[in-house]
């Protein structure tokens, strides 16, 4: 909200001010006045600050939930390509996880979409986000340009940040499917065979954290006593993978990480870790009271989580 919002209203004042000067052009071309004026007038917005929500937080833990908006604007056609289908509730759960920080007197950065996947999808790269329709290029650009600065601010204060892209599947088996980047059988033959694969580790959205690390693993981050999912599923939100359920068996369908993911673990993001989060609906995002059941649950491991990482890391 804060300081994002005097970027907003500066690009709303751009934006209004390059529709007159485009109206103003082409009036002085060849278009009649009144034609011109009324097709201005008629352009729907590139992006408006109430199609994305942010909270600027103070804590090097940033979260991303690109999939759970509503917000259909008028004007503005359905996606031509890709998928179109909401995460339902995934946008209420990134706030539910906030307030369940409180309790710890820290605050989440939270980049929280508000426009329906129907009209862009922010976990694609520019030109499949919006089929290459130049309008929406705008709003992925605003959206990842809230992730580029909560992830600086983070890494100023803290010296690192970590990463998380949230997002709802419907997939048979009801656990949270935690994407590094591994399909399944990358994921079980590191669990099958744990001795380190720098070719391996490089692939994985930890490569960050564990480069010139002799304290972590993949191992350690993936099944170990103070993983992710190991710490989740502890907390009553069964997860793979974990301790307990080291990899998806074969024909389980899971998801491994998406644009976002990629993108801000990458090597062009050096002091960024993390991984994606699919949440089952059912007892995690299906209800009010089970959101804020499972945040207080995500808050405790995270927390948790991010002390083992401050304890072992090199930052
Ligand atoms: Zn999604």
């Amino acid at each position: 909200m804060d300081i994002t919002n005097q970027s907003y209203k500066r690009v709303k004042r751009w934006g209004l001010f390059s529709l007159l000067a485009i109206a103003f052009l082409q009036a002085g071309c060849t278009a009649p006045e009144t034609t011109t004026m009324e097709t201005a007038g008629s352009q729907p917005p590139q992006f408006d600050e109430s199609w994305l929500d942010t909270v600027q937080g103070n804590m090097p833990l940033v979260i991303s939930a690109p999939h759970g908006g509503t917000i259909k604007p008028e004007g503005i056609a359905d996606k031509d390509c890709g998928a179109k289908v909401m995460d339902n509730n995934t946008a209420d759960l990134a706030f539910e996880i906030k307030n369940a920080f409180a309790k710890y007197g820290k605050t989440p950065h939270l980049i929280v979409a508000r426009i329906a996947r129907a009209k862009i999808d922010l976990n694609r790269d520019k030109d499949v986000a919006t089929c290459e329709k130049p309008l929406m290029g705008e709003t992925w650009e605003q959206y990842h340009q809230a992730v580029e600065r909560a992830l600086e601010q983070a890494i100023d204060e803290f010296g690192y940040a970590m990463y998380i892209d949230l997002h709802g599947q419907s997939h048979p088996v009801k656990r949270l499917e935690l994407g590094y980047l591994l399909k399944t059988p990358a994921l079980t033959e590191s669990y099958e065979a744990p001795q380190t694969n720098p070719e391996r580790v490089e692939q994985t959205s930890l490569r960050n954290v564990l480069r010139d690390n002799d304290k972590l693993s993949l191992e350690t981050l993936f099944t170990g006593e103070k993983a992710l999912g190991t710490l989740l599923a502890d907390a009553g939100f069964p997860a793979v993978p974990s301790q307990s359920d080291p990899y998806p068996q074969e024909g389980e369908p899971y998801f491994t990480g998406g644009y976002n993911t990629r993108r801000y673990t990458s090597a062009d993001y050096p002091k960024v870790f993390g991984l994606q989060i699919e949440a089952n609906y059912d007892g995690v995002r299906d209800s009010e009271e089970n959101r804020e059941k499972f945040s207080a649950a995500f808050a405790l491991s995270v927390n948790e989580y991010l002390m083992f990482i401050e304890a072992n890391s090199n930052w």
